[in-house]
């Protein structure tokens, strides 16, 4: 097990108000990570919009970001509209050229680090699967499998919100890759007929707010892979993930199911690694009831922590731990309050649960 702070202390915030001591690379949360992943076999990943910000791909939630441009292009109120199963039935050619738009973005981004070091994990066996709730097909481009129930049962990625490199037929299921032409159309408002059926258009393969089709999309048949992967794995990590959005709390208590029922919620690793501090805040928000929750923090670039953690778990058997590119861990001065209590104006004590054990030390803001 890694070693936490007692389940009654204070994580974090009450404690940057004033200067820590400076920790050496063992202390440092990303130094136990790595540390802890060196006698990893089978690393399970979840990854979400973090993994994709250095390649060049707009968040949705951010400023400037898909959101915003969904809200000054069509005038809604709220941009996520543009992502909801009934927005895009009343108005689909319009949606579907904000898809195609999103499509041209995806496809000029590139891999980054973080999914170079996902695919040598993939490439060292080390990797049980990585499921991504990103739509940009950059897993894919970096060289990853992707799994599908049927056709690639093995596959090493799976794309929980489905990927907007796809066109989807919601009658038959013909899927079909984008590419320019494709996108040159839809963006024209042009439909594309399905060519299996007589379905007059296909639609962009992403999991839509409310979506009918989602079946077609991610099959329940996803369940019972996470399940086996969760009761496979050593060590689990939420990469990038904002916890913004209920869907990505959701696969966050399922795995807490999952490995409740296999009575391994004690002895399977976990790990938030994130930028910012509010993801875990908005974690700790969404879940009530989480009992002996136990989650190490690691604040830095998914970049730079996921290729530590691949060097480490891919480094051959008897190597010791190498920790002398760990970044040295930022001394915390800030006084400021954590997000979520400068939204609810709460004290930041009652939204760590009873029995959280978290461990944040900053280490590259
Ligand atoms: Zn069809």
């Amino acid at each position: 097990m890694m070693s936490h702070a007692p389940p009654t202390q204070r994580p974090s915030y009450s404690l940057r108000k004033r200067k820590q001591p400076v920790q050496s690379a063992e202390e440092s949360a990303v130094g136990r990570l790595i540390s802890a992943a060196a006698l990893c076999n089978n690393v399970l990943l979840f990854t979400g919009s973090g993994l994709s910000a250095t390649s060049g791909m707009s968040t949705f939630s951010t400023k400037g970001g898909l959101y915003e441009k969904a809200q000054t292009r069509f005038g809604v109120s709220n941009g996520k509209q543009l992502f909801t199963f009934s927005f895009y039935e009343k108005h689909k050619a319009d949606a579907q050229a904000f898809f195609a738009d999103i499509y041209v973005e995806a496809k000029r981004a590139k891999p980054g680090t973080g999914h170079q070091a996902i695919a040598a994990l993939a490439a060292a066996g080390k990797l049980q699967r990585h499921y991504t709730l990103n739509i940009d097909g950059l897993a894919s481009a970096a060289g990853m499998s992707v799994w599908h129930h049927q056709v690639a049962p093995d596959g090493c990625t799976v794309e929980m919100h489905g990927s907007i490199r796809q066109l989807l037929c919601p009658v038959c299921g013909l899927v079909i890759p984008m590419n320019d032409f494709l996108s040159q159309q839809l963006r024209r408002r042009t439909t594309i007929p399905c060519t299996a059926c007589s379905c007059p258009a296909l639609r962009s393969r992403i999991m839509l707010y409310g979506d009918a089709e989602g079946e077609k999309i991610t099959p329940d048949a996803v369940w019972e892979r996470m399940e086996d992967d969760v009761q496979a794995a050593d060590l689990i990590l939420w990469v990038g993930i904002s916890f913004e959005q209920s869907a990505s709390t959701m696969y966050f208590r399922r795995v807490r199911q999952f490995l409740a029922q296999a009575g391994r919620l004690d002895t399977t690793q976990q790990a938030l690694i994130n930028l910012s501090d509010e993801s875990l805040w908005n974690l700790l928000s969404a879940c009530s009831n989480t009992g002996s929750l136990e989650v190490m923090e690691v604040l830095g670039t998914c970049d730079e922590v996921l290729k530590l953690v691949a060097a480490a778990v891919c480094k051959p058997a008897g190597t010791p731990t190498d920790l002398s590119n760990v970044p040295q861990p930022a001394v915390a001065d800030s006084a400021e309050q954590p997000p979520a209590a400068k939204k609810t104006g709460k004290k930041e004590a009652s939204k760590v649960l009873p029995g959280a054990n978290v461990l944040t030390i900053a280490t590259a803001e």
